[in-house]
């Protein structure tokens, strides 16, 4: 992702915490979220992702969208398509970006490489940068003196800042190997910044050395092209994971190099497992796809996810992506770590599943799931919309998430015939009760179909609500005899709702062959 991930805890000291600003200033709004195509958008990219869209949304800024794909080992085409997708499906619009362009493009940073150079080129015509000719064995050498010398600065000692200009530019002419480096002012003290979740955090001027912008083979580095980007696409406010507060102090100094107001920062804290360890594969599926994958609704899922880190007022949980985008504020942003709950996640997915109409449960749910499954034609009846909505209403309140409809409706797929569980049968067929109490019912649903009353859940019902006190059988007994002879085991819809979703033909079918395995 990064270089210079080697901060150690000491290289910052936070020392206040109560700086909640973060709130827009006079300027418009305008936020990035910037991904490195290195792998698919997983949990935590899409959260920051969610945060910036939502800031942006809620102060009417501008969501840039940004693909950092300048580590060409890493970055591929096909994953910028899956980080694409996932955004899309997440239902997170950017405004400028691939696709959509922008005043302020290109946003590939592989077609900004040319932009890269320039600014260097600048920077050290201005004396801001140097060009620096210090192999990298002599780099690790000096490197390795210093820390066993035990001293405190043990960066790069400015070596080649001695070198005049001229002769630097007859080198770099002549074919000499060189970076750029920036040329940190040797009077600028601690770097101190006020980010909006964590405060001010002061990091040492004594860990700041000359690092370099442009590289040996003439990419840039990610201090150095993000905060160009940044600067080019006037961003106001960076939304990112807390891994990048150590990169921080040297963005700024690029910042104060090219002379570009130093945006307010906005670090959010890691996503651990339930484990407290930083969430990653060992924890299930880390990356959005797998969730879409999985049937997750995408409002659900960005629910979710809002909610690892921030809240809208401590206790509500169900917060759409329109609630989101007009209350969203990074003063509710919390620096602790949030821990990835699937069992919530789960839960908020059934609440918006619940939420759903009967009919948009049936057309949203039910019938994509059905046909994905090869399912469209319920074996038994002919399915009009008002049967997708009783499927709907019967089998929603037992839905978790999507993928769940397909075993909670194959009660409809069993054809006339279905198998009986072993555990079924001798539990309620093999009851002396279970003969009569099939003939009963087929009997009163035969003359409910025959008769001027529709087949439907209430009046097949009241048809077989009499009939285990007539047999003298318990209810249990009776309603556990049918459900076992029409779906073939102990569990189903609730009875009426399941015969009018099975219709008369197939129940009778049912019936029957129960009763000829009795025989
Ligand atoms: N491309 C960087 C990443 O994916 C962006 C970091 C940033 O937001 O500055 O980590």
């Amino acid at each position: 992702m990064t270089e210079s991930k080697s901060t150690k805890e000491n290289q910052m000291s936070i020392t206040a915490k109560s700086n909640k600003a973060g709130t827009p200033s006079s300027q418009p709004v305008r936020v990035r979220f910037a991904p490195s195509p290195t792998g698919k958008l997983h949990v935590g990219g899409a959260r920051t992702a969610i945060y910036n869209w939502a800031f942006a949304r809620a102060n009417n800024g501008t969501f840039i969208l940004r693909i950092d794909d300048t580590d060409p080992t890493r970055s591929t085409e096909e994953n910028t398509q899956i980080i694409l997708r996932a955004m899309r499906w997440l239902g997170l619009d950017w405004d400028e970006g691939p696709d959509v362009g922008g005043d302020f493009g290109p946003y590939m940073q592989t077609e900004r490489l040319a932009r890269y150079t320039q600014v260097a080129e600048e920077l050290i015509a201005a004396g801001k940068a140097y060009y620096c000719f210090c192999s990298p064995e002599t780099l690790e050498a000096e490197r390795k003196r210093a820390h066993e010398a035990h001293e405190d600065f043990q960066g790069y000692n400015g070596a080649c800042r001695a070198i005049d200009p001229e002769e630097a530019k007859r080198r770099v002419a002549a074919g000499e190997a060189h970076t750029v480096r920036i040329k940190v002012p040797k009077d600028r003290g601690d770097v101190c910044i006020e980010d909006a979740v964590h405060g001010r955090v002061v990091f040492k001027a004594k860990e700041l050395d000359d690092f370099i912008l442009i590289r040996s083979d003439g990419t840039p580095t990610y201090n150095f092209a993000t905060v160009v980007d940044d600067a080019d696409m006037h961003i106001t406010h960076i939304i990112r994971g807390d891994d990048h507060l150590s990169n921080t102090p040297r963005q700024v100094i690029v910042y104060e190099a090219l002379g570009a107001p130093t945006p307010t920062f906005a670090h959010i804290s890691m996503i651990l497992g339930e484990d407290g360890k930083k969430l990653s594969k060992r924890h299930g599926a880390t990356s959005v796809e797998e969730y879409q994958a999985a049937g997750y609704e995408a409002e659900a899922f960005v629910n979710y996810l809002s909610l690892l880190g921030w809240s809208l007022d401590d206790k509500t949980t169900i917060i759409g992506r329109e609630i989101l985008a007009r209350d969203f504020s990074l003063a509710h942003v919390s620096k602790n770590p949030a821990t990835f709950d699937p069992k919530k996640l789960l839960w908020i997915n059934e609440q918006y599943l619940a939420a759903l109409s009967d009919l948009e449960f049936a057309q949203r749910i039910l019938e994509p799931q059905l046909v994905a499954a090869g399912k469209e034609e319920p074996g038994c009846v002919t399915a009009k919309p008002e049967w997708f909505s009783l499927l709907a209403s019967v089998i929603k309140p037992r839905t978790k998430i999507a993928p769940e409809v397909i075993g909670l409706t194959n009660f409809l797929y069993l054809g006339d015939a279905p198998t009986i569980e072993e555990k079924a049968f001798n539990k309620m067929l093999a009851k002396e009760s279970a003969r009569p109490s099939l003939e009963a019912a087929h009997k009163a649903l035969a003359n409910l179909a025959e008769g001027k009353r529709s087949f439907v859940t209430d009046a097949i019902n009241e048809a077989l609500a009499p009939l285990p006190e007539e047999l003298d059988v318990s209810r249990g007994a009776f309603y556990g005899a049918i459900r076992a002879a029409l779906t073939g085991t102990l569990v189903s819809p609730p009875m009426g709702e399941m015969i009018e979703l099975l219709g008369y033909r197939c129940t009778a079918a049912r019936l029957e062959q129960a009763l000829q395995k009795l025989a």
